[in-house]
């Protein structure tokens, strides 16, 4: 009896696009989101105890995320995992003074965040059997993150890192349409508004490559989406 209890993640950031986004990611991936601005917002937070991750932001406007780190271990052995600005921040963070459980260095992919998410929460409860990999389907078309490997029908098809992580947002997003700005941040990490053309001819080589499986829809003007399947029954 695999019970699927949900867990609840606190995102702890004060830059509200960034805690919208890992959210965003968050659930996309199963877990219940919570959200808190402030080092101390947070810790009134994780003081209630029904947190199973506590994703801590470094730079916070009042109590800083080491600091609140600490105060938290204290009393919780809730994972922690840490987002910082600097390399050189991780040795202290990681190490027995503060007790983060992990960290990440800003920019990061958002799917490499929840990978972790899924990594420490697994190394923290381990009687949990949870899938080993994520893997999507639309018609023909199955791709497995693990494995790194896209078949349609029983045919693999070789794809590029790029393209392959690009096929896994617009699927991972389905019916949801993707800006080029935005598919550039989640598959190429880029902050800034780069070349989106980088876009375009990822997804030209994707549909070349997948032929009548391609489930990726041009919307004019905007972006790419991919239209939900009729065989969903
Ligand atoms: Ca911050």
């Amino acid at each position: 009896m695999a019970s699927q209890q949900t867990q609840t993640v606190l995102v702890v950031e004060d830059e509200s696009s960034i805690a919208s986004f890992v959210s965003l990611y968050l659930k996309n991936a199963g877990y219940a989101v919570r959200t808190a601005a402030t080092g101390s917002e947070a810790l009134t937070q994780a003081a209630r105890g029904d947190t199973s991750l506590i994703i801590l932001d470094l730079m916070l406007p009042d109590v800083d995320g080491i600091e609140v780190c600490r105060r938290i271990r204290k009393s919780s052995d809730v994972p922690i995992l840490m987002l910082t600005a600097r390399d050189e921040d991780v040795d202290k963070i990681i190490g027995l003074e503060v007790g983060a459980d992990d960290y990440l260095t800003k920019p990061f992919n958002p799917r490499e965040l929840v990978a972790r998410v899924k990594s420490i929460l697994r190394r923290a409860t381990p009687e949990r059997r949870q899938q080993e990999s994520a893997k999507l389907q639309h018609g023909d078309l199955r791709i497995d993150a693990g494995r790194r490997e896209v078949r349609v029908g029983e045919d693999e098809i070789q794809l590029a890192p790029k393209e392959f992580d690009l096929l896994w947002e617009l699927l991972d997003h389905k019916g949801l349409v993707l800006t080029r700005d935005q598919l550039l941040e989640r598959v190429w990490g880029y902050t800034f508004a780069g070349d989106t053309r980088t876009v375009d001819v990822h997804v030209r080589q994707l549909r070349r490559k997948l032929g009548d499986a391609s489930p990726i829809v041009t919307v004019w003007g905007v972006g790419y989406k991919v239209a939900p399947t009729r065989d969903a029954a």
